[in-house]
């Protein structure tokens, strides 16, 4: 009783729309993607952590190739400066799986097997609509396009939600996030914090906020590097950059980086962490970064026949749950479960929005408490021990489940 042969267009080529593809062409649609970027998606070269589980059932139902590299770790480890000393202190250690990868060779994995979808690169979408037969129609410099569904997956600044739900908008966390990537030649004379990375991600807690760092694939074949993101208060320059704003990259809606931005980072390095961890931040060339004000949002339902909202056009977490991406990768799982499990299209759109809608406010909600715990009220870090980081952990997630957060290890 699958729904099959629908037109389905889509509205943004990124990780949500090529997943979003795949979906709809392997529920046996006729997909149409159209990307408003006609600059290289890959080359944006962020680190993506997703839980091992999920990245096998990509694989195995044929979105990603087994050949996309991550460099999976068991582990995560919190560290903090010893008081009053400039070396690390280890805090605890969690039993917490993820598979990183590298955003851009995620995003090149799903394009590859949206294969036989056509996809338009250099297509911006002007506005979307519905016809007088209750299909759907994408409006472009082109022209106009029917088709009987439209995904709007479109990044947080949708031209498709502004129809489904217009008043919806960002609600700022208060604090930033440093998100890049340094090359893996800034840990060559660490040897241990190398070796600690290889078989673990590391929250690095400091006075008013937190740094993640992970290892990732790089672009070229073999290569590495380490990614971060650093979460902490605007510092007095930073404001005013943001007074002035220079204008936001048209594919991710990101600033793009002012030196001044990463000179912060940097600084922050040197005033909070420990010495191997600020001179491995102070090293790197930062291949890539971006600074993003933390903000989140949810629409009611994500769906409103023929319309659907997939990925960031649906809902934006504090990046806390790492699970931007992954929700857009699950909401691609869902829409191809539901397509073939409903005889028709308003039915599938129905039981996706079910599943989706609850999930992307469940993760706002968990963002939301994860970023109060560890940022806005971040604790005494270096006081902390494994039963004090379990005891926030459970108090954060508040009955809820994250995969970034196992069970602590005792110590032996
Ligand atoms: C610090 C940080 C860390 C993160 N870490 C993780 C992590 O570990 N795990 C994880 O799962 N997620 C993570 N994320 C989130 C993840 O990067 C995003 O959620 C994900 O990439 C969003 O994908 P998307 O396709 O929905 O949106 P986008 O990548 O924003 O894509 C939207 C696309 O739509 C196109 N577009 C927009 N408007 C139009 C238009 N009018 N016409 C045509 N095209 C249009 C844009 O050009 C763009 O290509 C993190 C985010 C941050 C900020």
């Amino acid at each position: 009783m699958a729904v099959t042969g629908l037109r389905i267009g889509v509205v943004g080529g990124s990780i949500a729309g090529c997943a979003m593809a795949v979906a709809g062409a392997r529920a046996g649609a006729d997909v149409t993607v159209h990307e408003r970027s006609d600059g290289d998606l890959q080359d944006r070269g962020f680190g993506i952590v997703i839980p091992p589980p999920l990245h096998r059932e990509l694989v195995d139902g044929g979105y990603l190739g087994a050949d996309m590299p991550t460099i999976p770790v068991a582990t995560r480890v919190w560290l903090a400066r010893a008081p009053g000393r400039r070396s690390a202190r280890e805090l605890a250690r969690q039993q917490a799986p993820v598979a990183p990868c590298n955003w851009g060779l995620l995003w090149r994995a799903l394009r590859a097997n949206a294969g036989g979808c056509t996809y338009h690169r250099g297509h911006p979408v002007a506005s979307v609509g519905r016809t007088a037969s209750g299909g759907a129609v994408i409006r472009s410099a082109e022209g106009e396009r029917e088709y009987d569904l439209v995904v709007g997956a479109d990044g947080h600044r949708s031209v498709t939600r502004e129809l489904l739900a217009p008043g919806v908008r960002p609600v700022p966390a208060g604090y930033l996030v440093w998100r890049g990537t340094i090359p893996s030649s800034a840990l060559r004379d660490h040897p241990k914090q190398l070796e600690l990375l290889e078989s673990a991600w590391v929250t690095l807690g400091f006075p008013g906020g937190h740094g993640v760092f992970y290892l990732i694939p790089g672009a070229a074949t073999g290569s590495r590097l380490l990614a971060y993101a650093i979460y902490a208060s605007p510092p007095a320059e930073a404001h005013a950059v943001h007074a002035s704003p220079p204008a936001a990259d048209a594919a991710t809606g990101t600033a793009p980086v002012a030196p001044v931005r990463a000179a912060y980072v940097r600084h922050i390095a040197e005033e909070h962490f420990p010495a191997e961890w600020a001179d491995i931040v102070a090293r790197g060339e930062h291949s890539s970064q971006a600074l993003h004000p933390v903000a989140d949002f949810v629409v009611p339902r994500a769906v409103e026949p023929p319309f659907l909202l997939a990925g960031d056009a649906a809902s934006v977490t504090r990046p806390h749950t790492a699970s931007g991406a992954v929700k857009a990768l699950q909401d691609a799982l869902c829409l191809e479960r539901s397509l073939r499990a409903s005889a028709s299209a308003a039915e599938a759109l129905h039981r996706y929005a079910d599943e989706r809608s609850a999930e992307g406010a469940r993760l706002v909600g968990l963002g939301r408490r994860l970023g109060r715990a560890f940022v806005e009220n971040a604790p005494d870090w270096p006081a902390m021990g494994p039963a004090e980081v379990e005891a926030l952990s459970r108090a954060a997630l508040d009955g809820d489940a994250s995969y970034l957060y196992g069970s602590v290890q005792r110590q032996g």
